[in-house]
């Protein structure tokens, strides 16, 4: 039987082992959360917000417990797990006190006497989800779902098990009906039996192009929607008019917060060449600064990265964009899984740290002529999720964002997630949004009721 194992990435030691759910198993949760769906299309909203509001509690009221999960699981610094755990809780408030109105059926005037759009339940939703954000990105699928009536079915990385089963526990203890969300332990090669399932009425998935590519082919075998959250190659352009020291401040923040590991990472800084020098010693300055270690500590700044694989891939990455002629000049050592935070000038297009996703601790500076041709860097890149864009003109700004192909601009700010707004990306960075109105939607019944 297969087992998936949590190890500590910081000290390599196993904290558990899990057996994976059998194929009985697979299929007494499928039926429990179908038998969910159809109690929870005959409860009310407010019965709902009610559960959410005991969820949001638990999560305020055992924070640092959730939180220790987090960091013991996938190695983030204990404070960054506290922000993702209260995340939640705030997102959660956010879709209380908004999804009547998103609900609300949306009259439409036609032929018919009465004509309107009804967003309506579907069934038990599958999300695929990474370990990177364990807590964050299943509730941002989570919260939405299941107060608009959807059931939950996770299907986490093989890594983060415990984070898994806490959360299935969560909703138990919010007193959501039993099957309502729940995790099952399945690798993610016999994934195909379960999307097939009629029970199930949408998958959602957070990962890897190549995890997306399969997920995709899938979804479409079985006439099933999908949402793809995949992966990115962010631009953060810095102009020559722009506040140095706050971009550069972001900038740190923006590729290293999570140890480097994000879909919006600022992966690629593409800096005007008359501000080059100064950005880089700025940024030089703050990167050798931080403090890395082990990520229970409160003085902690990085911990290591989830994964030893992970780290020697991104390894690999570095040598290969050095041998192309970029100056390694900070940091660069790895063991096990602690990677340190890492820069690389006079990189360029063709090269391997431009032209692929690096998911982890590694800065890359890319010079830029001119404003131009720093969205055209931005853009050559099969990615378009987010992009961070920084001068002190507004207007000119409005102008660029237009022109930078990505879900996300944000301007003088890092880009990150908000439930208040719809968060996906274009390109190989994937298709269908979450969060906000349009990712409330993405698995609801859009139905027309005409009435002649
Ligand atoms: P994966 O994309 O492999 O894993 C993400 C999730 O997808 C996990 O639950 C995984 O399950 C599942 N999965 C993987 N392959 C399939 C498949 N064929 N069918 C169904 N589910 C699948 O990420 P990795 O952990 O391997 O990380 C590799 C790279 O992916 C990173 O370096 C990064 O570039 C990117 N990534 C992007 C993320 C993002 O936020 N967009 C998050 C994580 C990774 P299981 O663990 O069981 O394989």
């Amino acid at each position: 039987m297969s087992t998936f194992k949590s190890i500590n990435p910081y000290t390599q030691e196993t904290i558990a082992e899990y057996a994976a759910h059998t194929n009985a198993e697979i299929e007494q949760r499928l039926a429990w959360g179908d038998r969910a769906y159809r109690h929870l299309w005959q409860t009310t909203l407010e019965e709902r917000c009610e559960w959410m509001q005991n969820l949001i509690n638990l999560l305020k009221t055992h924070t640092e417990e959730h939180a220790a999960i987090i960091t013991g699981e996938m190695g983030k610094t204990l404070k960054e797990a506290k922000t993702e755990v209260l995340k939640c809780a705030a997102s959660a408030t956010h879709f209380i006190q908004h999804i009547e109105e998103m609900l609300r059926p949306k009259p439409v005037k036609s032929d018919a006497q009465q004509s309107y759009i009804s967003y309506e339940p579907k069934g038990i939703i599958l999300a695929i989800m990474p370990w990177n954000f364990p807590y964050w990105q299943v509730f941002r699928f989570a919260i939405p779902n299941i107060l608009a009536g959807n059931t939950g079915i996770l299907k986490h990385a093989s890594n983060v098990s415990g984070c898994a089963l806490a959360i299935e526990q969560l909703f138990l203890e919010a007193g959501f009906p039993e099957g309502t969300f729940q995790s099952v332990l399945v690798n993610s090669k016999n994934i195909e039996p379960v999307i097939a399932d009629p029970r199930i009425q949408g998958v959602t998935l957070t990962g890897s192009t190549a995890a997306g590519i399969s997920v995709a082919q899938l979804s479409g075998k079985y006439i099933k929607k999908s949402v793809l959250e995949l992966g990115g190659s962010d631009p953060f352009i810095v102009l020559k008019d722009a506040n140095l020291d706050l971009a550069a401040q972001t900038a740190v923040k923006a590729r290293m917060q999570n140890a480097g590991q994000s879909c919006i990472a600022a992966k690629r800084w593409i800096v005007e060449k008359p501000v080059l020098e100064q950005f880089t010693d700025k940024v030089s300055q703050l990167l050798s600064s931080m403090k890395q270690g082990d990520p229970m500590q409160a003085e902690t700044d990085m911990g290591p990265m989830a994964r030893p694989d992970l780290a020697a891939e991104l390894a690999q990455q570095l040598q290969q964009t050095v041998a192309q002629g970029a100056k390694l000049a900070l940091g660069g050592q790895y063991k096990d899984a602690n990677f340190a935070p890492t820069l690389l000038t006079g990189v360029r297009n063709g090269m391997t740290a431009f032209e692929e996703e690096t998911f982890g601790p590694l800065a890359v500076i890319i010079e830029a002529a001119n404003e131009q041709q720093a969205v055209e860097l931005a853009n050559q890149t099969p990615y378009g999720l987010g992009a961070s864009l920084w001068t002190t003109d507004l207007e000119k700004a409005q102008r660029l964002a237009r022109q930078i192909e990505s879900g996300n601009v944000f301007v003088n700010a890092m880009v990150r997630s908000d439930a208040r707004l719809p968060f996906g990306g274009i390109k190989q960075s994937g298709y269908g949004r979450e969060l906000s109105l349009e990712g409330t939607h993405e698995f609801l019944n859009v139905k027309t009721v005409y009435i002649a």
